[in-house]
């Protein structure tokens, strides 16, 4: 696929999905029309691979990006083109499998694409309308940051931290994601997700998983969160 500039990463062309929830995702997140069938494509990394260093090494990056990534784009298409055939054929005796498939390896696909882009080897420290909502919710930035640190190291399994817009209340809420589907509210928004899954962080941080999302906290890319917020406060 083509490099993609930064530009291209952080300008909002879209919405996609993670269960019931609109998220704003750059633009290679989309389906691209590919002879009539639309399909999904994996994002390049919007920095280059060792650009998190110390915090989260080359290996770690390349392996997470280009295999584990890569095999969630390939997953959801794969489901949805086995949709298109069991539509065509009006056998529907694999919805059940194939509906959970589409809601897995489509929130993995939108959460790692999330999740690369709202890192940043040398962030700007939250300002702004985002420092102001998170006050206002949290009672501060360092509240805030202890409710997501613990929601995300005491997932059980494998999962993700997520800090979320939820439009219907207009607030900010600390989410716990299991799997990469399981536990989503319904309509909020992602505005920054952390992968702890062991594939993030065990090359380098074997099981001492607070240490990896502790050095992450690091690399947070937050006006891409307060860009993401002002997206999902139009919805
Ligand atoms: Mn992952």
């Amino acid at each position: 696929m083509n490099a993609l500039s930064r530009r291209d990463w952080v300008k909002l062309v879209g919405s996609g999905a993670v269960g019931a929830a609109a998220v704003a995702l750059p633009a290679a997140c989309g389906a691209q029309e590919r002879g009539g069938a639309r399909e999904y494509t994996l994002p390049d990394l919007p920095y280059a691979v060792d650009a998190l260093e110390p915090h989260l090494d080359a290996g770690i990056l390349t392996i997470h990006h280009d295999k584990h990534h890569a095999g969630y784009v390939r997953g959801l298409n794969a489901a949805l083109n086995e949709l298109q055939s069991a539509r065509e054929r009006g056998d529907f005796g694999a919805i059940q499998s194939l509906s959970r498939a589409v809601a897995f390896h489509g929130s993995g696909h939108v959460l790692h694409t999330l999740y690369f882009s709202n890192l940043h080897p040398k962030p700007a420290r939250p300002s702004g309308a985002l420092l102001r909502a998170i006050e206002a919710q949290f009672g501060g930035l360092e509240a805030m940051v202890g409710q997501l640190t613990a929601a995300t190291n005491k997932v059980a399994g494998s999962g993700w931290g997520m800090l979320a817009y939820e439009p219907l209340g207009e607030r900010l809420l600390v989410l716990q994601i299991e799997k990469h589907e399981n536990q989503m509210l319904c309509g909020a928004v992602p505005l920054l997700v952390i992968d702890v899954w062991e594939h993030a962080y065990y090359l380098k941080y074997q099981n001492k998983r607070a240490d990896y999302v502790k050095a992450i906290m690091n690399v947070i890319h937050w006006d891409e969160v307060a860009r993401r917020l002002a997206q999902a406060q139009k919805l």
